[in-house]
């Protein structure tokens, strides 16, 4: 295919505004994929991305289209994770492209992440066509939303589309304005070849696959290529184009987008952002852009049944061929045993993986609090600064000179009636206020410089309970910025409770310790004896409470009753005691570990 008629593009949105149905319904009007063979939500393949309704994985999809004009065009589009854990992701995936349809729920409007999206299709020179979405929808409100897209970002809305992507309106005038509006890529097949890599992934049979947008040159089945950044030599034993399902080709040029299959170990091998050259005629420069992957957020995974240690290790070992972001080092404490410190990208990304090590390879886990990765200077000679991602290795105050904790900036975007009650809650989580700025008709972008340690507790749950799901939010990582903070320890029955050990604000220490002990006596079970709970800064006890012990017998309450009822009844507790764990004499269940982010 000539350059010139292909153009490869991006959806951009908010969550639920309709992206996925959007792609579905024009990968079905371009008759790329037969009516029949329409799986709903084609693009989202993962299943817990189905069932979550977010995009984690991206994909891509070719089409052909004959425009008004009589021409056949190529048209790729390019699917991006709609999380902000994968914001790294969506950018390379943009950096594929050279436009991007912004889809904007007419009855909604502009929101936290379609501000983030456009914002990175901005910093990648997109071409930008907005979409006005839903319009079959009885509320929808396709002037005002033009408003808000024009005063908030900038955007000339006057060829907006207005669109149905559920009642297959307005798809015409998208295509069209795909073939008018997105610049068809630089022809540039005859340098040495540059393919920058916008998504990878494991697959069972086939081993990696890698799926790459060729920015220069051209890549052919039997070539030899090399990765630039991690290094990895491979051999293009497949090569092809994305319908959505793979179909072989012999050749892509500068332009095009597919994927290939070489003899590639792992994803870490062929990461996102990386770029594809000959290993015979190499490019002198990579293509930009290329970041390894930083956790931001660590906790400790531990099987419930000591035994399955290996298992897990397995299993983490497996899921990390399929996900280079992932990252696990073995973790032992006496009071948990042997297990590991895990570390995500972010909240989201940490749930996914509990959940796949839970589903898939049926593991019962104690997962610890989330914790950010503060910087510990220590007041040795050269200050000596220590990454550390984990409360119950914190070194000793006393060798401490101090620690820094990474700040992110926080975008609100709210209807007015919660303004008040969102300031509220960023205040109490130690946000710094930056800006307050007015939409449109009382909607409100609220700004703040906030710890992420404040941000990756419940403050997403506390944020929709208090604007009744109509807010909504983003953020990004700012800077390090030195605080005091302590450790708060924790004591059960006179035994410390690593796993629970937290690093907080010096000024929120006293409060924090009071309800947390308090709010482990609600979690944890009653035994036969007094359990004392206490909290406490060093050797001082700052909080005290104590669970009394148990009057009777479980089954006692059963003493003459028959037999079948008191099985049943052991039975019950056997699976209550599944996600326990034993801290000395007390079983401890797994939502106490948790108890730290359900303080209020
Ligand atoms: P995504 O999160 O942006 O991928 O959004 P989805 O495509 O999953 O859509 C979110 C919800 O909006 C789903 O229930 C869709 O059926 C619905 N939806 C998407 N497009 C339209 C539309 O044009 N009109 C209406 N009424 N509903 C739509
Ligand atoms: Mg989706």
């Amino acid at each position: 295919v000539p350059a010139k008629n292909i153009r490869n593009f991006s959806i951009i949105a908010h969550i639920d505004h309709g992206k996925s149905t959007l792609a579905d319904t024009l990968i079905s009007r371009t008759g790329t994929v037969a009516d029949r063979d329409m799986e709903a939500q084609l693009l989202d393949s993962m299943d817990i991305e189905r069932e979550r309704g977010i995009t984690i994985k991206l994909n891509s999809a070719r089409m052909n289209y004959t425009a008004r004009n009589g021409e056949t065009y190529v048209l790729n589009l390019i699917d991006t994770p709609g999380h902000v854990d994968f914001s790294y992701e969506v950018s390379r995936s943009l950096a594929a492209c050279e436009g991007a349809l912004l889809v904007v729920d007419a009855s909604q409007g502009v929101e936290a992440q379609t501000v983030a999206n456009v914002y990175l299709a901005l910093e990648n020179d997109l071409e930008i066509i907005p979409v006005l979405n839903k319009i079959d929808l009885p509320g929808a409100e396709p002037e005002r939303v033009c408003r808000e897209i024009e005063d908030v970002l900038g955007l000339d809305t006057s060829q907006a589309v207005q669109a149905s992507a559920k009642a297959n309106i307005g798809m015409e005038d998208i295509l069209e304005q795909i073939v008018e509006l997105v610049p068809p890529p630089p022809d540039t097949a005859d340098q040495p070849l540059r393919a920058l890599i916008f998504d990878s992934y494991f697959d069972s049979y086939r081993g990696v696959v890698c799926v790459f947008r060729v920015v220069d040159g051209t890549i052919s089945v039997g070539d030899q290529v090399k990765l630039m950044n991690t290094g990895a030599p491979a051999t293009v034993d497949e090569v092809g184009i994305m319908r959505p399902n793979k179909v072989p080709v012999t050749t892509l040029s500068a332009g095009e987008v597919g994927y290939f299959i070489g003899n590639i170990k792992s994803v870490a091998d062929a990461r996102v952002g990386d770029t594809i050259t000959s290993a015979k005629k190499p490019a002198k420069e990579p293509l930009e852009g290329y970041a390894e992957a930083t956790p931001m957020v660590y906790c400790g995974l531990f099987p419930t049944d000591s035994d399955r240690y290996d298992d897990l290790r397995e299993a983490l070992g497996k899921l990390q061929i399929n996900d280079a972001a992932l990252c696990y080092e073995p973790e032992q404490s006496s009071a948990m045993g042997f297990g590991f410190r895990c570390g995500f990208l972010g909240l989201l990304h940490m749930e996914i993986v509990q959940e796949r090590l839970e589903r898939e390879y049926n593991l019962d886990l104690i997962t610890t609090a989330p914790s950010v990765v503060y910087k510990v200077y220590m007041n040795d000679a050269e200050q000596t600064c220590v990454d550390c991602a984990n409360p119950a290795s914190l070194p000793d105050a006393g060798k401490r000179d101090r620690i820094e904790e990474p700040y992110v900036n926080l975008e609100l975007i709210t209807p007015a009636d919660y303004v008040g009650s969102l300031m509220e809650l960023s205040t109490q989580r130690r946000g710094e206020f930056i800006d307050m700025t007015y939409l449109s008709e009382g909607r409100t972008c609220l700004k703040y410089e906030i710890p992420l340690g404040e941000v990756v507790t419940d403050f997403f749950d506390e944020l929709k309970s208090r604007s009744k799901g109509y807010a909504s939010m983003e953020y990004s990582f700012l800077e390090y910025r030195k605080n005091d903070m302590v450790r708060l320890d924790v004591m059960i029955n006179g035994e410390p409770a690593e796993p629970l050990a937290c690093i907080v604000h010096k000024d929120k220490a006293y409060a924090m310790g009071r309800g947390l002990v308090d709010k482990l006596k609600e979690l944890i079970p009653r035994q036969m004896f007094r359990i004392p709970i206490q909290a406490a800064i060093g050797a001082k006890i700052i909080a005290s409470t104590s669970i009394s012990a148990m009057r009777k017998d479980v089954l006692a309450k059963c003493y003459g009753g028959d037999i079948s009822r008191k099985k049943k009844l052991l039975k019950k507790q056997a699976a209550g005691k599944k996600r326990m764990k034993q801290f000395g004499k007390v079983e401890v269940p797994q939502e106490a570990f948790m108890a730290v982010l359900k303080v209020d």
